[in-house]
């Protein structure tokens, strides 16, 4: 979604970074940063989240090819194909769709009747997405039942190969060459409307079923969506306690990597520009010259 990466781009954003600066895993980084007590220079992480099975087909050999570390952040649920991610539920079941036969509100959303092209998919895509995030998990995964029941729509038993998840076998070969497998929760829901409890499941249950098939080892942890609303104060410890060496937000501002447990991330995507700025550090100066704080420098202190 945001970060989308076309193989071609992706290719040219490796040999960049290959180039010009000193690319790490997020566990690697972690590792430098104990046994010298410092950062090394020019570091950069390459990070991609869920396991979708693409990863393995197009990013890997690229990485492979130059020789690039990376990370790979595993939302466990989905490698074992218990669910699909939901908002590939909600792509999916516009895809269904070349007509809307009556217009319909539901979660204050309205949709009119008619057909569907391209422009107007993308439209109702959002606002169904938008509306799934305002959500607390469960209400989210209602909603989208209720969406797939009024549209006559039901959910193939198997994900389907658009948006399938990598194996364990093909995890496991990329572990070996190099590229980290992080945590990333057992289901992907927003650690920001769950209980101490699903949290402590959700953290620790990943963190296990990756350890029973990959292997022990030390690994970091995303947060799911990882935007300010998705987090609250007592999960940076919850992960640390886990045993993940660091954690990552989806986000930049001007805390950069501070935190080892809120670190920031910035977007890379098809957008060359927004490539070098975040790659070269700008970005992380602009952030800072504004003072931008998205989550209180309080919560956030190491
Ligand atoms: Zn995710």
């Amino acid at each position: 979604m945001k970060g989308w990466t076309s193989p071609g781009f992706f290719e040219q954003q490796v040999r960049h970074i290959q180039e010009r600066y000193n690319p790490y895993s997020l566990v690697g980084l972690m590792k430098y940063h104990s046994e010298h007590g410092r950062m090394p220079s020019h570091a950069v992480v390459i990070t991609v989240d869920d396991g979708y099975r693409d990863f393995y087909e197009h990013a890997f050999p690229i990485l492979q090819r130059h020789g690039v570390p990376a990370t790979l952040f595993a939302t466990t649920g989905f490698i074992e194909r218990r669910l699909w991610l939901w908002p590939d539920k909600v792509t999916w079941m516009l895809e269904q769709l070349p007509h809307i036969g009556q217009e319909f509100t539901l979660g204050s959303i309205t949709i009119k009747a008619g057909d569907i092209n391209d422009a107007r998919r993308r439209d109702i895509w959002e606002k169904w997405i938008d509306h799934c995030l305002s959500l607390p998990d469960k209400d989210k995964h209602e909603f989208i039942l209720s969406l797939a029941s009024k549209l006559s729509l039901e959910f193939p038993s198997e994900i389907p190969k658009a948006f399938e998840p990598l194996s364990w076998d093909e995890l496991k070969e990329m572990q070996d060459a190099g590229i980290e497998v992080g945590g990333h929760t057992v289901t992907h829901p927003s650690l920001g409307r769950v209980t101490k409890n699903e949290a402590r499941d959700e953290i620790f249950g990943c963190r296990d079923v990756l350890n029973q098939n990959l292997g022990q080892q030390e690994r970091t942890f995303c947060y799911p969506n990882g935007q300010p609303s998705d987090f609250q104060d007592f999960l940076p410890d919850m992960v640390r306690e886990a045993g993940f060496l660091g954690a990552v937000t989806a986000f930049p501002d001007a805390l950069g990597i501070n935190n080892r447990y809120l670190m920031r991330r910035h977007v890379s995507g098809d957008d060359m520009f927004q490539f070098y700025k975040a790659v070269s550090g700008v970005e992380l100066l602009g952030h800072r010259a504004r003072r931008e704080y998205r989550l209180q420098p309080d919560a956030s202190a190491a």
